[in-house]
């Protein structure tokens, strides 16, 4: 069977598909500025790779583009659209109520609705690319994973803000956390590789890219994450400025008279790497600046790895015990001296590098501490597509 794995933004829609269950990626395709000027397609298929313009004023339009171009690519990805059994959609935000992926319904689809004002720039365009795609492939199952859904099982002590309780009650303003489908996948993938059952394994992931979470897993349950009710909480990261006094928010508006709006720009988009460096988001710019002994750029990189080894000690102290620590995404995967920073001094809690496996560790996975470190450290180049094919296709199965 085929699944059709969605990722619909505001202007744009990512396609995956896969052969399921081998678990078999056989085409990705990206439809980019819908509903605007001149959009794009672009495809990879059979080892080719093109890009033409295509028609897209909505979404749907994009989406049969998307599946025009896949048909059109040749080889076995995609014969007929009647192989596409089912379709798993990215939906950023599931409130309270969404646990795991579920078969989208009138119900799931009013949870996602519901759960917009918490995710205004995600969840809207998703709900677009779930309808387009109930149109266009109206006998495929539509199924949604949630990237808050992997830490619905924190507790309360770990969710709520130190805030007036009735913000809680009446607002739901507490800690969601987000990259909960890249958490659980490196987690499960980690106990697999550690020959641990994934219910009694406990485990430090550490996603590393653009945007950068670390979460505590406790017998194969987050009970812990560092980005909150957004995605601005937490690590350092590509251009978010993470954990910060919350006051800086006054003192900005009333001491340098900035606008509630252009604070939250500041505090999202020109913080973190990219507004310490004063240069880039980019870690690999960043990292041959500090090589070059630019001490900007080794601030930078000092300021990013403490706050990631600050995280692992919270979350160690979270779980007693853990069996290992997990790196992921662009710099956790492919970055060995943004690792070694950021374990420097944790041998005396267990975690005890090895330099050469670590910095032959890129891009692939790898067991990077040395044999009979009590804690494990790991890399896992996540796949959130994957993980949602991966769901997809169970909850079409299920009777
Ligand atoms: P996203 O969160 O957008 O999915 P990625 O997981 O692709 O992002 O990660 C992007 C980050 O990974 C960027 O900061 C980039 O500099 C970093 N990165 C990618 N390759 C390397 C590398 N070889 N060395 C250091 N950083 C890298």
């Amino acid at each position: 069977m085929k699944v059709l794995v969605i990722n619909s933004g505001s202007s744009s829609l990512k396609c995956t598909l896969f052969r399921m269950p081998e678990r078999e990626a056989l085409a990705h395709c990206v439809v980019e500025r819908i509903g605007e000027d001149e959009p794009a397609i672009s495809v990879e298929a059979n080892g080719a790779t093109w890009a033409r313009p295509c028609t897209a004023s909505n979404h749907e339009q994009a989406l049969d583009a998307a599946l025009g171009a896949l048909l059109e690519s040749g080889g076995d990805a995609l014969r007929s659209l009647e192989e596409i059994g089912a379709v798993g959609h990215r939906v950023v935000h599931g409130g309270e109520r969404m646990s795991g992926s579920a078969v989208v319904t009138q119900e799931v689809e009013a949870v996602i609705r519901d759960s917009s004002v918490l995710a205004p720039l995600h969840n809207p365009p998703n709900l677009v690319g779930i309808r387009a795609a109930s149109h266009t492939l109206p006998a495929a199952l539509q199924v949604a994973v949630f990237d808050t859904a992997f830490h619905r099982s924190m507790p309360p002590a770990a969710y709520l803000y130190g805030l007036p309780y009735e913000l809680y009650e009446q607002r739901r303003i507490r800690k969601y956390g987000f990259h909960g489908t890249s958490h659980e996948y490196v987690a499960e993938r980690a106990a697999e590789l550690l020959g641990v059952p994934f219910d009694r394994c406990n485990l430090i992931t550490l996603h590393l890219g653009n945007g950068c979470s670390a979460c505590a897993v406790r017998d194969g349950r987050s009970v812990d994450t560092s980005m909150g009710m957004t995605p601005l909480e937490g690590l350092v990261m590509g251009t978010r400025c993470g954990d910060i006094d919350p006051a800086l928010f006054f003192l900005l508006g009333n001491e340098l008279e900035i606008a509630p709006g252009d604070i939250y720009d500041l505090l999202n988009r020109r913080s973190g790497l990219q507004g310490l460096s004063g240069k880039s988001n980019d870690m690999r710019e960043i990292m041959a600046d500090a090589e070059r002994g630019d001490p900007r750029a080794r601030a930078t990189l000092e300021v990013f790895c403490y706050r990631v080894r600050k995280y692992i000690g919270a979350y160690l102290a979270v779980l007693g015990a853990a069996h290992a620590v997990v790196f992921t995404a662009g710099i956790g995967e492919n970055c060995p001296p943004v690792r070694r920073m950021a374990c420097e001094g944790l041998e005396s809690l267990g975690i005890r590098l090895d330099e050469d496996k670590n910095e032959a560790a890129v891009g692939r996975e790898a067991l990077i501490s040395e044999d009979g470190s009590p804690i494990a450290v790991l890399v896992v180049p996540t796949d959130e597509e994957l993980k949602i094919a991966v769901d997809t296709y169970r909850l079409s199965r299920a009777p």
